[in-house]
């Protein structure tokens, strides 16, 4: 199903299905002057198909190559609706790789990119490179209302699991570049506006730089990863397990000691 939420100029579309609803999830786009950003994951494609007939778009901006972003992207180009996104995001889009078992149950699985892509320039709208969620992860910036949509930038103040791709010291730079953008709204694709947009994406920053610090410190003392994981993220939790390990603790610990070029030492094999 999709939701629709209004915030003056901008329109919320939260999509979700059953199975998303039973794995916590829900992913948003946004429409703001006649511009899609994002389309949504595999499992809402009718429902957003829908979508792509109804409004009149000038176009489509897909943030990054995830499949609750970009799930319907072959969609957006086979209608002929003019498509922005960075040559790495559509790459995956055109061949991407099996998904995990519980991505797969979340989300769907994504039709690759096959049909021609008419290219989009979205006068008044900014794609900004913010590594970090993803190495292929933008954020879209409306200078003339200081709005940022900001996909997966934010999520949450502590994200306490990561995936083997992410890079937080990437992550750090992003937030530090949109916040310098003083940005009045803030538009998260799962949590859609934030109440306090500012003061979240400073506490991100702060979380993540005291976790990065606190992480290079006890791997310097000898800490194996999983006593460091435990220290300072706390005891697996529930995704963890679902997620068999793909987004867990000890990958954010990984993640972190692997950007600073660290030794990462034995682990118990997850
Ligand atoms: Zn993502």
């Amino acid at each position: 199903m999709i939701q629709i939420e209004r915030h003056e100029d901008v329109v919320r579309f939260a999509m979700s299905t059953r199975r998303s609803r039973l794995a916590g999830m829900s992913a948003s786009a946004y429409l703001v002057g006649g511009v899609l950003i994002d389309c949504g994951f595999p499992d809402v494609a009718h429902e957003v198909d829908r979508l792509l007939q109804q409004e009149t778009l000038r176009g489509v901006i897909v943030t990054h190559a995830h499949e609750d972003h970009a799930g319907n992207v072959e969609a957006v180009a086979r209608r002929g609706i003019a498509l922005l996104a960075h040559p790495d995001t559509l790459a995956y889009a055109r061949a991407p790789a099996r998904l995990p078992m519980y991505r797969r149950f979340t989300w769907g699985e994504p039709s690759p990119l096959r049909s021609a892509i008419v290219s989009f320039e979205p006068e008044g709208l900014v794609l900004l490179h913010t590594p970090g969620h993803s190495p292929d992860h933008h954020v879209v910036w409306d200078a003339s209302t200081r709005t940022l949509f900001s996909s997966d930038l934010f999520i949450g103040v502590k994200v306490r699991v990561a995936h083997h791709s992410e890079r937080p010291r990437e992550l750090v730079a992003s937030l530090r570049r949109v916040l310098a953008l003083d940005p009045a709204r803030v538009f998260d694709a799962h949590r859609g506006l934030l109440p306090t947009p500012q003061e979240s994406l400073r506490a991100k920053l702060a979380w993540t730089e005291e976790l990065i610090g606190r992480v290079e410190a006890l791997a310097d003392t000898g800490m194996p990863v999983e006593r460091i994981a435990r220290a300072v993220l706390g005891a697996r939790d529930a995704n963890d397990f679902v997620s068999i390990g793909e987004y867990s603790r000890i990958n954010l610990v990984r993640a972190v000691l692997a950007e600073a070029g660290a030794r990462v030492p034995a682990s118990d094999g997850h």
